[in-house]
């Protein structure tokens, strides 16, 4: 690969505080960026080409403009076309260019790789070719790149985060009207930490659940005759409306899910963050008993970390796998690590993997 020198960019990944499932429901999410980022090496290149590699890949992919159409390009670097597509269809005169890619954000983990290796692409095409695409505008474009070109049919949260997310910060983002506010959320200086474990659990069944999930709000909704799940105010007529136990349980953590976060977010805005433990607690009860996508490993982890101290802990991300995170104090990050570990050594699971999660900034020019 040769020399890429014209600059370097990255953007981040993420984890979701609270706020599970409520975003194809019109409702509200909590995420923060994590310190992990996916860096792009990029320079121009006087023709409309693009070559990218990619330390996490083999191989080094070309493609030209006849590939920018949705599925031209299949595979990791769909990702990095899908974005030159989105531009292009949004009118910005594209640079021709070269990646090198390199992520810190453990791939396919739930944490966002996805959006980290998009919004860190688009930021450099932005740079680089001078294009005048608001940074408030550049999640969705993102998003459509993931949903339209590689056929991903994720929400708006991961690039959302992956852009506009600052450093001691959480990003409340409604999901509906798109309107983000950053929520204070400095928790070095409340002597707390949060913990990040990545279960390592193999995803099973993800794709098919997910759609299955969606399917039952939607139809909740239209049995209920709202326009999402986001505006159900009476719970409990609503469960008495809904035909059959599978719909008012999804309802049930829609609803009471959406409502933890606002509660959440208010919690925060009073400074009073180690008291949104038992809500991250709830959330996580809310998953495995009405929304049913926890696994044993990511049950494991939370019933771990809170016997050993955790304030809080909840799976974060989509389930059938991925990360759990705990509210801890500070100090107790080694001791509620291990006793994470020790726990799935027991139940002879995969060794798990931990690291403290600091609230990060978003997508940026690094040099
Ligand atoms: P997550 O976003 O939770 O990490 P996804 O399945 O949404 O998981 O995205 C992972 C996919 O994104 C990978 O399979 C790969 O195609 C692509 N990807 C992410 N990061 C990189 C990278 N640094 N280099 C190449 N491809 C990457
Ligand atoms: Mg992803």
């Amino acid at each position: 690969m040769p020399t890429i020198s014209d600059g370097l960019w990255a953007a981040p990944g993420r984890v979701n505080l609270i706020g599970e499932h409520t975003d194809y429901n019109e409702g509200y999410v909590l995420p923060f960026a994590l310190p992990l980022r996916t860096y792009a090496s990029a320079s121009i290149v006087d023709s409309p080409q693009w070559m990218v590699s990619s330390e996490q890949q083999d191989d080094v992919v070309s493609f030209g403009p006849e590939q920018l159409t949705p599925g031209g390009v299949q595979g990791w670097a769909g990702y990095v076309a899908g974005i030159v597509w989105a531009l292009h269809e949004s009118g910005y005169e594209v640079p021709g260019a070269r990646f090198a890619l390199r992520s810190e954000v453990p791939v396919g983990s739930g944490l966002s790789s996805s959006a980290a290796l998009e919004c860190a692409v688009l930021t450099a095409l932005c740079d680089l070719g001078d294009l005048d695409l608001p940074v408030p505008d550049r999640p969705k474009l993102a998003q459509r790149a993931e949903n339209r070109y590689v056929g991903v049919p994720s929400g708006i949260m991961d690039q959302s985060a992956s852009t506009l997310c600052r450093e001691g910060h959480a990003l409340f983002l409604d999901c509906r009207t798109l309107v983000t506010e950053h929520i204070p959320f400095d928790l070095a200086g409340a002597g707390l930490a949060i913990l990040v474990v990545d279960t390592r659990a193999p995803h099973r069944h993800t794709d098919g659940e997910y759609a299955v999930r969606r399917h039952t709000c939607e139809q909740a909704a239209a049995t209920l005759g709202v326009p999402a799940l986001r505006d159900v105010t009476d719970l409990a007529g609503a469960l008495k409306a809904l035909p059959d136990e599978v719909s008012r349980k999804r309802v049930r953590h829609i609803v009471t899910e959406n409502q933890r976060v606002l509660d959440t977010v208010a919690l925060l805005r009073d400074g009073k963050l180690a008291e949104i433990g038992p809500l991250l607690t709830a959330s996580h009860a809310s998953m495995r008993d009405d929304y049913e996508i926890t696994v044993p490993e990511v049950d494991t982890a939370v019933e771990a970390a809170l016997a050993a101290g955790a304030y809080g802990a909840r799976m974060t991300g989509g389930g059938f796998g991925g990360c759990v995170l705990a509210l801890i104090d500070a100090p107790a990050a080694g001791a509620v690590g291990d006793a994470v570990t020790r726990a799935f050594a027991d139940n002879g699971f995969t060794a798990p993997a931990s690291f403290v999660a600091v609230p990060s900034g978003g997508a940026t020019r690094v040099s």
